[in-house]
């Protein structure tokens, strides 16, 4: 008998062992697996098949393929059979669970209710929550127990299904939930505070509406008041006698009133540009532009007064602009432009030509005879011891006549100051006009070519100031002979009118001018004849004029130019 084996037989007893090891865990794992249908097995009664691919099989690959945990168990809780995925879920290989008792795999806390459970699940179908414990891990699971009818006698089946998954998810519900309660309680506060900032809100805004409707009146009051001064601004504005303009700070008119506009001779929609317009000073030099009114305030910001300056018009007559101007300010004290009154001083400034004109003229008038009446006496005093000789005679004559020329000078002016005054005073009395006519015309000094020739109604007996009334017809007949030199026949006619009398004095001299003609009764008007001078004041037509009006008469004029004049007065009988 072989009793001691060689290491060799040994080495391949082993590997034989290993083979044989190999491919009946091989075999194992294919019946698991339920690759086998069928076993042939050889007994001491023969061979025997042993089929495996029964209905049982489709049940043992489902529990293998199927998501929850499986296993059966002894009456000692012992793993008879486990499929894989519990194996997995507590992460420890098959062969380590098999075998085991169950509560091995159960955490310490849950042990007893395993217990329990387990007891109950062999009388009854029962299901809990415990916590298992594996390799490094910890599992919640839902246990389901039943008893199992099994060939070899009963077992205990366990589904375990993993709750790790759902635990999570109400988890993270439990604290979505809190987050959810959380954001509530804020949304609910905000709410609260919400209401009562909207309520808060809502009476502030009822205030301010009131408050707003409160100012609107009041405004709308206020723009009403604004509104009629402002209508009554304009008003006055459009309405006023001196003209108003406003400039801006560069000198460019923003407003003009109708006034302005006809001072300054602006059409419709034209505005002054006092830079563009040509103006002159009173001495008749040309003003220039920073020498007007506008420009000095605008760059110096004083207040100018009454400063006058002269515009040719279209007429080619100078017109008289008497300006102000006072500069407008901003907030800072800058000048911001200037508002401008003007007014048309023309009359004034003709009455101040014509007074400087008459003033020129009068001395003139009054220095020929003084002058002459002068040299009269100067004469007579060398002649004074032959006082009685024709030249001493003549001298004294001349004298005379001087001394009467002053008297007559002095007494138009005189007339002339009280007429304007009113102060003239009539003597009235009964006369014939064509008698005072008569006896006038003999001291009339006309030239030796002239003849007079009275013509009318003898008889007509007026009731007049017989002094005043001569006066007008010598005024009449002396104008006859000096500016109608040429008119050899001077016409004096007498027409009775309806309870009047006409006094008619023709001449066939120069005439007239039609544009003198309603300016001839004027005070110092005196006509322009080219370039001969005449001597006079221009004040006896106006004087005549009063002496007539006083008598309650008319006066007037017909006059054609280069045929003769027909100067005539009517006064009631
Ligand atoms: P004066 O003769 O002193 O100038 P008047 O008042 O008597 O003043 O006359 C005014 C002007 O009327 C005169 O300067 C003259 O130009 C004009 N005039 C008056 N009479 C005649 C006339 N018969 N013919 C032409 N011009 C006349």
């Amino acid at each position: 008998m072989k009793s001691t084996k060689t290491y060799q037989e040994l080495l391949q007893e082993n590997e034989e062992l290993q083979l044989r090891l190999e491919e009946a865990t091989d075999t194992i794992d294919a019946i698991r697996m339920g690759n086998i249908d069928g076993l042939i097995v050889q007994t001491d009664k023969g061979t025997q098949l042993y089929t495996l691919r029964n209905s049982d099989q489709t049940f043992r690959i489902f529990i293998e393929q199927m998501n929850e945990g499986a296993v059966t168990l002894n009456h000692d809780g012992v793993i008879l059979y486990s499929n894989s995925r519990f194996a997995d879920m507590i992460c420890l290989p098959l062969e380590k669970v098999i075998g085991q008792p169950f509560f091995l795999f159960v955490m310490p806390e849950f042990k007893e209710r395993w217990k329990t459970l387990m007891t109950a699940g062999w009388e009854d179908n029962v299901k809990d929550e415990i916590i298992l414990a594996g390799n490094n891990i910890q599992l919640p699971v839902l246990m389901s127990l039943k008893t199992l009818m099994l060939e070899d006698g009963v077992s205990l089946s366990v589904v375990i299904t993993d709750l790790s998954s759902q635990k999570e998810a109400q988890r993270i519900l439990t604290r979505k939930n809190a987050e959810l309660e959380h954001a509530q309680n804020i949304a609910l506060h905000l709410n609260t505070t919400l209401e009562s900032t909207v309520q808060q809100r809502t009476i502030e805004l009822k205030q301010r509406t009131e408050e707003l409707e409160r100012n609107i009146i009041q405004k709308s009051d206020v723009e009403k008041q604004l509104r009629s001064n402002e209508e009554h601004l304009q008003l006055i504005l459009e309405t006023m006698a001196e003209g108003i303009g406003i400039f801006d700070k560069k000198g460019k008119m923003t407003y003009a009133n109708p006034m302005a506009r006809k001072i300054l001779r602006l059409g419709k929609n034209e505005l002054y540009n006092y830079k563009k317009e040509q103006h002159f000073k009173l001495d008749g030099k040309p003003l220039e532009i920073k020498e007007h009114p506008i420009a000095i305030t605008l760059s110096s910001g004083s207040l100018l007064f009454d400063f006058e300056i002269s515009i040719i018009s279209e007429s080619k007559e100078a017109a008289y602009i008497s300006i102000n101007a006072a500069p407008l300010k901003d907030t800072n004290g800058s000048i911001d432009g200037c508002i401008v009154t003007f007014m048309d001083v023309t009359h004034r400034r003709k009455d101040i030509l014509q007074k400087d004109e008459f003033i020129s003229i009068a001395s003139h008038e009054l220095k020929t005879p003084i002058t002459s009446l002068k040299a009269s006496l100067q004469f007579m005093n060398q002649m004074k011891e032959q006082p009685f000789s024709s030249v001493y005679v003549e001298m004294l004559n001349m004298a005379n006549r001087s001394v009467d020329k002053v008297c007559d000078l002095v007494e138009d002016l005189l007339n002339a100051t009280k007429m304007k005054e009113g102060q003239i005073t009539l003597k009235k009395g009964s006369f014939s006009m064509y008698e005072a006519i008569e006896e006038i015309v003999p001291r009339i000094g006309t030239n030796t070519k002239q003849k007079v020739i009275l013509s009318g109604n003898k008889s007509s007996i007026v009731f007049a100031d017989r002094n005043k009334i001569e006066q007008v017809i010598v005024n009449f007949l002396n104008n006859a002979i000096k500016y109608a030199a040429s008119s050899e026949e001077i016409m004096v006619s007498i027409e009775p009118l309806n309870n009047a009398i006409k006094v008619s004095v023709i001449d066939k001299g120069p005439g007239i001018p039609p544009n003198k003609l309603p300016h001839l009764f004027d005070r110092y008007f005196r006509v322009d004849f080219n370039s001969i001078q005449y001597s006079g004041l221009g004040l006896g037509l106006y004087i005549s004029s009063q002496i007539i009006k006083k008598h309650g008469g008319d006066i007037g004029v017909e006059s054609e130019p280069g045929k003769g004049s027909c100067f005539w007065f009517s006064i009631p009988v």
